[in-house]
């Protein structure tokens, strides 16, 4: 902004946080009052402190290993399911919107959301089991943990400091669930725009796998009639599109209406929760316990039904158990073989060795792999023809 007021050319990282400040709701997270980084760091010319922290998530070699790392469906099962990539990125979009409506940081929400699933082994979530069960006496493994590893410490591409160095918000914004492993990094501060990210995580994953599994056929559009959410929006579909008969489009623009919704839902509930309890600031906000994004109580039941559906006939669908058992299997005959030998590791995960031991070091190691690449690393140990 120049000094008569109008917007320049170019315009400055003052011009965003004065944007914040008069345009974002009170009790929303403004980049100008950021408890700033673990490193000391000058700030950037045009772009504020979370806008460069999104940026740094984006450019990592974490958030490019999403390409191929399993959503529910094994990366070679095909090419138009979702990978954890493709999820990031549709849980983003849902929580931009929200954010967005309720006059929340977007960027603050756009960081933590592109951010919240780095920590993702191979294989999902039974990827995760089997980590976590070959960690059991050496620590544990859990994603979400993980994640904060990854963007704290693994993270290696700056010279000035380990991992990415995010500002404090979106840090706090990546710690969530397993209290057993904060026990002494609980989180200290709340923010509507981390918790926007967790229920538009559960509003991506509920659609895109309903979407998915129907693209697979282990669901049945028929089967689908029990559920609320889907009943109603078909036959809102059904009405307005009478006369169309492409059964896959039709589908395509349910799961559509299903997702806006339950994002509308939220914007509105959340607003009603929001002047419910009196939040007007930052400060309220830390001191109210319950949740303040949240669905009604319809949304919220329509969507634990949808959850539950997809748990009993797609988690549990004995071709997608068969595809992640699979693939823990890999996950536990490479931890073994490394485990014996552990100078077959690459020299920088083997260094990591004398710091954190070795169970932690090889954890570490296989966490980082793309389905992909834990494939084709069983297949070097053990296919004699292969190059190693
Ligand atoms: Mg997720």
């Amino acid at each position: 902004m120049n000094k008569t007021g109008a917007i320049g050319l170019k315009v400055t990282r003052f011009d965003y946080q004065k944007y914040e400040e008069n345009f974002l709701a009170p009790y929303a997270v403004k980049s100008s009052q950021s408890r700033g980084r673990k490193h000391k760091e000058k700030e950037h010319e045009f772009r504020t402190a979370f806008q460069r922290d999104r940026d740094r998530i984006i450019h990592s070699t974490a958030f490019r290993r999403l390409e191929y790392k399993t959503q529910v469906f094994v990366n070679h099962e095909g090419d138009h399911y979702r990978t954890r990539l493709t999820h990031t990125l549709e849980t983003s979009q849902i929580a931009r919107t929200i954010g967005r409506a309720l006059r929340l940081n977007e960027d603050l929400v756009e960081a933590i959301a592109l951010a919240h699933d780095l920590g993702h082994g191979p294989f999902g979530h039974a990827g995760e089991w089997a980590l976590s069960e070959l960690m059991k006496n050496h620590g544990g493994f859990e994603h979400n943990v993980q994640t904060l590893r990854i963007v704290e410490e693994l993270e290696d591409s700056y010279v000035d400091f380990p991992g990415l160095n995010l500002t404090f918000e979106t840090l706090e914004g990546l710690k969530k669930h397993p209290e057993r492993f904060y026990r002494r990094r609980a989180q200290r501060f709340r923010s509507l725009e981390a918790d926007i990210v967790d229920l538009a995580d559960e509003i991506a994953y509920s659609n895109h796998d309903l979407d998915d599994g129907l693209r697979s056929e282990l669901l049945s559009e028929a089967s689908l009639r029990d559920l609320h959410l889907w009943r109603e929006a078909e036959k809102y579909i059904g009405n307005k599109y009478a006369s169309f008969s492409s059964r896959t489009q039709k589908k395509r623009l349910t799961i559509r209406l299903m997702i806006n919704r339950l994002a509308t839902d939220v914007v509105e509930h959340s607003v009603k929760q929001i002047r419910r309890l009196g939040i007007r600031s930052l400060d309220d906000l830390q001191k109210t316990r319950p949740p303040v994004i949240s669905l009604s109580d319809t949304g919220r039941r329509s969507l634990a039904e949808l959850k539950r559906f997809l748990y009993q006939n797609l988690y549990q669908n004995y071709r997608v158990i068969r595809m992640t058992d699979k693939g823990q299997r890999f996950l536990k005959a490479l931890f073994q073989i490394y485990l014996q030998k552990p100078e077959q590791l690459p020299p920088d995960a083997l260094m990591r060795r004398k710091k954190e031991g070795i169970h932690r070091a090889i954890c570490d190691y296989l966490a980082g792999m793309t389905d992909r690449f834990a494939l084709d690393e069983y297949k070097r140990f053990f296919e004699p023809y292969e190059r190693v």
